[in-house]
């Protein structure tokens, strides 16, 4: 058996292409466009290409983009004066801070700063609390982008097993969340976890969001499981190439062999994490001029 390959990039084009006409409508009701604020601490080179592709994305979704480039040494006082004003400008429905920030300044206070209502992240602990609690909110980009990629695949999750193996705040705690909410028999593995080979071989659904090259392999998977591959792991180069390649937690082209569907690193998860950032702007925009968010986003 070879698995389908789950196509998050013509997925993520997609969602794109609908957050933009929706971008238009919004104007056209609100009078302005929605606008997406990206402060980014420092010179940190992958942070930089991150915030200046989410700009870009921003303008082509029909929506502003505010970014706001600070200084290494920006003091704390600084940048929560600056998301204060944030909070208060009208023109700005969705904040984000890129992480990571420099070591003098304390993450989870920038992030406590942030209107929860202004939150497009899902970072905040109120957002947090809301999706444990099934109210509305907004949920983290990239669990939320492979919630649409599964449930796309596979339609009602009720009563599959589902092990997502990762505990972060960002990833693996809300994605079992949003199985658990989906009905899905949720299992958080982690780097505790016994016998790991043996809890994932249980799963219908495996989400990997770990941070470990191609750790995940075949005789792990069950028959027929959909994976989600959330890792972005770079190898060491190859004698005379500049860069390595890009592979996830999974290995591929193996698990492909007894998965059902897939998907791959790059072209999987990653392109849907801008995409659901422009959504979650989108909805934020409706929401904060107070007219109810369109369905089926
Ligand atoms: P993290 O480092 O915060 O968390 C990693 C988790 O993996 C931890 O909870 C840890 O318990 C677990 N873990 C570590 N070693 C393990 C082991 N041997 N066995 C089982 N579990 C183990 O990472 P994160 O921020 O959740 O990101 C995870 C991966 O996803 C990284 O590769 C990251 O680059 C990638 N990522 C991708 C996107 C995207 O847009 N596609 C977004 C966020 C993160």
């Amino acid at each position: 058996m070879s698995a389908t390959r789950i196509d998050g990039k013509a997925f993520a084009a997609r969602l794109r292409e609908r957050v933009g006409e929706h971008a238009l409508e919004f104007a056209s009701l609100a009078g302005r466009k929605p606008g997406l604020a990206v402060v980014l601490v420092g010179e940190d080179p992958a942070s930089q290409v991150y915030v200046g592709s989410k700009g870009k994305a921003t303008v082509a979704a029909n929506m502003e983009s505010f970014e706001h480039r600070l200084p290494a040494e920006t003091s704390e006082a600084d940048l929560l004066a600056l998301v204060e004003r944030l909070n208060n400008d009208q023109a700005v429905d969705g904040i984000l801070v890129q992480l990571p920030l420099p070591v003098h300044l304390d993450e989870q206070s920038i992030i406590a700063s942030i209107s929860p209502d202004k939150d497009v992240d899902g970072f905040h602990v109120i957002n947090a609390g809301r999706l444990s609690v099934g109210q509305s909110g907004f949920v983290p980009c990239t669990p939320l982008g492979c919630m649409m990629l599964l449930t796309d695949r596979l339609g009602d999750l009720s009563g599959l097993e589902a092990v997502v193996i990762g505990r972060s705040n960002i990833v693996g705690k809300p994605m079992a969340q949003l199985l658990v909410d989906a009905n899905a028999t949720v299992t958080i593995a982690h780097s505790r976890t016994k016998d790991l080979p043996a809890v994932v071989k249980r799963a219908d659904i495996v989400v990997a969001a770990v941070g470990r090259p191609e750790m995940i392999r075949k005789a792990w998977l069950k028959d027929g499981a959909t994976v989600i591959d959330v890792g972005i792991n770079r190898l060491p180069p190859e004698p005379g190439k500049e860069k390595g390649k890009l592979v996830g937690d999974v290995a591929f082209e193996e698990a492909s062999e007894v998965a059902s569907a897939i998907t791959p690193v790059p072209g999987g998860v990653g392109p849907m994490t801008i995409a659901v950032l422009l959504r979650n702007t989108l909805v934020a925009a409706y929401r904060n001029a107070g007219f109810d968010a369109p369905e089926g986003l």
